[in-house]
């Protein structure tokens, strides 16, 4: 089912789109060398209490996981890029980070996620490939507005990703969202133009450029969740909701 939401349900996504952006970016700012990935959760479980909104992701079961995910963000470290399982782990220098996180205020989810190095050791191949990510979804979310279709999103999506040449995995990709966190349409990472579902007004998108430098295949972890490079290579992911607007398309995921 694709949701397309009224007036009272766009200025709801605002205010959870905006609610995800600001704890990513507090996290951002308050992850050192040394954070535990564990502290990182109960920091979000805190500003998501606090706001009175509720996690997506505490008892999320899908068929791809294993069992309620039980935690409320997701950290992925270096070779992890999806559904990373936060754990006993302390960040070390030069760790590249994937936060991505999910919430419900309102009856309305968000969705986002930011990937940075943590601490001074910035290895310019890591900060390549997550501005390769920024980039591709600052190329998605540029093509998004009423009347174009889904295989022109996909496809500007892809073509900086491959440009910069990365392998392109469509087993995950961006979704539609609304009052629950994932909703048709998958949004691949590549794609053909002027192909598929035709944007409305209404519409919200998750779009969520991500790419490990050397193959496009996965791992999963004896944690039944998180999502490795299978070769061991360093991975990012960016991603932000939109809602497609009269006249084009607007971030809500911003702080
Ligand atoms: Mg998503």
């Amino acid at each position: 089912m694709i949701e397309i939401l009224n007036d009272a349900g766009l200025a709801r996504a605002k205010d959870t789109g905006a609610l995800v952006g600001t704890i990513l970016q507090a996290m951002k700012r308050r992850v050192k060398v040394g954070t535990n990935l564990l502290d990182i959760d109960r920091w979000t479980r805190e500003m998501i209490e606090e706001a009175g909104a509720t996690s997506c992701y505490v008892d999320y079961a899908p068929s791809f996981g294993r069992g309620p995910f039980g935690h409320y963000i997701c950290t992925s470290v270096n070779d992890a890029v999806l559904h990373g399982l936060p754990h006993d782990y302390r960040l070390a220098d030069g760790d590249l980070l994937t936060l991505d996180l999910a919430v419900i205020l309102n009856g309305v989810a968000s969705d986002a996620a930011i990937s940075f190095v943590v601490g001074g050791r910035q290895a310019p191949a890591d900060l390549a490939l997550i501005e390769t990510t920024e980039r591709a979804l600052a190329a998605g979310i540029a093509v998004a507005g009423p009347g174009v279709r889904l295989g022109d999103i996909s496809h500007a999506i892809g073509t900086v990703l491959g440009q910069a040449g990365y392998p392109i995995n469509i087993e995950f990709g961006g979704h539609g969202i609304g009052s629950t966190m994932h909703q048709d349409p998958h949004v691949a990472n590549t794609g053909r133009p002027g192909r598929g579902y035709t944007l409305r007004p209404g519409l919200l998108l998750a779009l969520e450029p991500w790419v490990m430098v050397d193959t496009a295949e996965l791992v999963t972890d004896p944690d039944g969740w998180t999502l490795r490079s299978a070769t061991g290579c360093r991975t990012a992911h960016t991603e932000h909701t939109i809602a497609i607007t009269d006249d084009g398309a607007e971030i809500l995921t911003l702080p």
